[in-house]
């Protein structure tokens, strides 16, 4: 029998999962627009469930600082000082996560592809021509190329998404070793959070991203504000960057495999990043884990439904997460959820909604007051019967 071919276009996490599990059956070509020698990536970096990529955890492989967890650090607002202490502190386990170079992740990973075999094409930027050209001449088409995804311009379907974070985010350099364990997340009364992830005792990825309503006039001045507010060092403006990041299910689902030309979207592009607190790259490698099995198994239409599946969990408990700030806007309750949550993994308070509620159940008067609104009754409405933005006119 002839051997599939498959193009996998977007060289980021989600195509480079598509090709690994890929190239053992398949003659796998992969287009990524940019070089793995440059700067490409600018994100937290954190990487919460590291065996999901296949190399060696060594810093050569860009696994820099491995993580115990995550530390939450709630604050009424943003009229607080370095030295106040925040209304609530809670910590997240994370084993086995890492703060990565991502860059360096990514470049090792393509070259173990290229030495299984795949057809790695460094600096290949595919156009909206190009790409229906991959799909009339292959197999099967991924489309790892992020948001907006490359096969909606193809296809012409460029309103699909809903919803986004906007991000900023530089790296810095300063004393962290007090932080390495247990990198921190600052909630301080708006729809987002800061972060600072260090990657060596020396050295972190900080940032900021809002969601919601409310955003900022200036996105530089709300960061610098941030670290002014919270101690950490101030980036210059030349060295941050901006960016979208997608809100998960942002796109309705049935959308995430076009049958009539074989194209999987995954990562990014098929709009799963965690809604509550941006992550996406486990997410991202997981829908390609997926996508791949659907191949192997020869039943690619199957994969809408089971990417659904996959993520349907996560979906409800960020809605439901998000709710706290959106419908309530009370740090103090946001401050009790987080402390009923301390000792939890991040993997249970993003993809576990059982777990979730049981802690939450533990404390009646926090479950009551988090209930005892019409916004958040609605949220879990929506979320328990798939109601999302997608199935709701938005501007
Ligand atoms: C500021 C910020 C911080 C974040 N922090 C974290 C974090 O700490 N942890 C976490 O898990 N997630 C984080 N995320 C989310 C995470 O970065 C994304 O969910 C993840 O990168 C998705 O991976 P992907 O491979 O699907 O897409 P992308 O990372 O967007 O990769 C798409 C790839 O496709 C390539 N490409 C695009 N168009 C074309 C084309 N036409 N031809 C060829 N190639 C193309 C691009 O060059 C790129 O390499 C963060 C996001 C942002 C914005």
């Amino acid at each position: 029998m002839d051997e599939r071919s498959i193009a996998v276009v977007g060289g980021a996490v989600a195509g480079l999962a598509a090709a690994d599990r890929l190239a053992a059956d398949a003659a796998v070509t992969l287009f990524e627009r940019q070089s793995y020698d440059e700067k490409r990536v600018n994100c937290g970096e954190a990487i919460n469930d590291a065996p999901l990529v296949p190399l060696a955890k060594t810093p050569e492989n860009g696994f820099l600082n491995e993580v115990d967890g995550f530390e939450l650090r709630i604050f009424r607002g943003r009229d607080h000082g370095p030295a106040d202490e925040p209304l609530g502190d809670a910590r997240i386990r994370c084993a086995p996560g890492y703060i990565t170079d991502r860059n360096v992740v990514e470049r090792r990973w393509a070259e173990r592809l290229a030495e299984k075999g795949v057809d790695v094409r460094e600096n290949a930027a595919i156009g909206p021509d190009e790409f229906r050209e991959l799909c009339r001449t292959h197999d099967y088409v991924i489309d790892a190329t992020g948001q907006p995804a490359l096969s909606m311009r193809a296809f012409g379907d460029l309103d699909a998404y809903t919803g986004e974070i906007v991000a900023v985010n530089a790296d810095v350099k300063g004393d962290f070793a007090a932080i390495e364990a247990y990198p921190q997340i600052f909630f301080e009364g708006y729809v987002g959070y800061a972060w600072l992830f260090p990657k060596s005792d020396s050295r972190a990825n900080l940032g900021i991203g809002w969601a919601g309503d409310e955003r900022p006039d200036d996105y530089y001045e709300a960061l610098t504000g941030a670290c002014r507010r919270n101690d950490l060092p101030v980036p210059d403006r030349s060295e941050t960057n901006i960016y979208t990041i997608p809100r998960g299910p942002s796109l309705d689902p049935a959308a995430t495999y076009r049958a009539g030309e074989n194209v999987f979207l995954v990562g990014d592009a098929a709009g799963i990043a965690n809604r509550y607190q941006g992550e996406g790259i486990c997410q991202a490698i997981r829908s390609s884990h997926l996508a791949a099995e659907t191949i192997a198994e020869g039943r690619p239409e199957t994969y809408p439904e089971r990417l659904y599946d996959l993520m349907r969990s996560e979906y409800r408990l960020a809605h439901l997460m998000r709710g706290v700030w959106v419908e309530h806007g009370d740090a103090r309750l946001l401050a009790d959820v987080a402390e009923a949550l301390d000792g939890l993994s991040v993997d249970d308070i993003t993809r576990s909604p059982r777990r979730v509620v049981a802690r939450v159940a533990r404390h009646p008067g926090i479950a009551y007051r988090l209930l005892a609104d019409a916004g958040m009754l609605r949220r879990v409405v929506d979320a328990y019967t798939d109601t999302w933005e997608y199935d709701q006119p938005h501007a």
